[in-house]
């Protein structure tokens, strides 16, 4: 999809604005500089797609501020042969983030109306290799794991053990964990049957809810 010159030009601001704040993946920015984010937020918002700040997207979830999506995207480390698990497709915009990076990606969300409406802007975006699915994401997908990388874009009580497991051989997990109020973006990483594990930054996310996150 083309957008307009004047959104282009946004665009990259928000790109020279990411790496002013220290993102260094060029795979990361181009993935930025080519998704249009003004389709993944409500058109009453949609001037302020390019700024990076949160937007609500409604039933009460909000899309992350993109310096918070590059940081995700840049801690997993993504190769174009990757298969990827993205739980919490919200709006759908980092879902397009990572198929511009992946081969495939599986995207699950709790909430039925945001995931058709994530399905609707990631068809108008262009996208053709992501897959949204229904169903509670803190349990995983096992149906297509393992996953090189797994992205949880909500903050959960402790690391979710299915997701460990369903990691391939070297396969990051990247998820905010703390507790309601704050957290800090961990990178778990598998190595035979260990696996490695380093705190990040603190961030803050909406709860991630469900079997293996916090009960409603
Ligand atoms: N990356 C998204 C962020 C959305 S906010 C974006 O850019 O728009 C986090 C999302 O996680 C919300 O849509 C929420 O409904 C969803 N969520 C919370 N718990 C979940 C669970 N157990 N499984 C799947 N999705 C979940």
């Amino acid at each position: 999809m083309t957008a307009p010159p004047q959104l282009t030009g946004a665009r990259r601001r928000l790109v020279e604005e990411l790496r002013h704040k220290g993102i260094r993946s060029e795979a990361v920015l181009d993935a930025i500089a080519k998704t249009p984010r003004h389709v993944f937020v409500p058109t009453g918002v949609a001037h302020r797609a390019y700024e990076d700040s949160a937007l609500p997207i409604g039933s009460g979830q909000t899309i992350s501020q993109p310096y918070v999506h590059a940081r995700s995207l840049e801690l997993a480390a993504i190769t174009p042969t990757d298969t990827v698990l993205e739980v919490g497709t919200g709006s759908g915009y980092q879902s397009a983030l990572l198929g511009a990076l992946a081969g495939t990606v599986y995207s699950i969300e709790t909430v039925a109306p945001l995931a058709d409406r994530a399905r609707e802007a990631l068809r108008l975006a262009g996208t053709t290799n992501v897959h949204v699915i229904v169903g509670d994401g803190s349990a995983g997908w096992a149906a297509n794991a393992p996953y090189d990388a797994i992205i949880v874009s909500a903050a959960a009580p402790s690391v979710p053990a299915p997701l460990v497991s369903q990691l391939a051989e070297g396969g990051r997990l990247v998820v905010p964990v703390g507790d309601r109020e704050a957290q800090r973006l961990i990178l778990a990483t598998r190595r035979g049957t260990r696996i490695v594990q380093s705190d990040g930054e603190p961030v803050r996310f909406v709860p991630l809810l469900g079997e293996h996150g916090w009960s409603a």
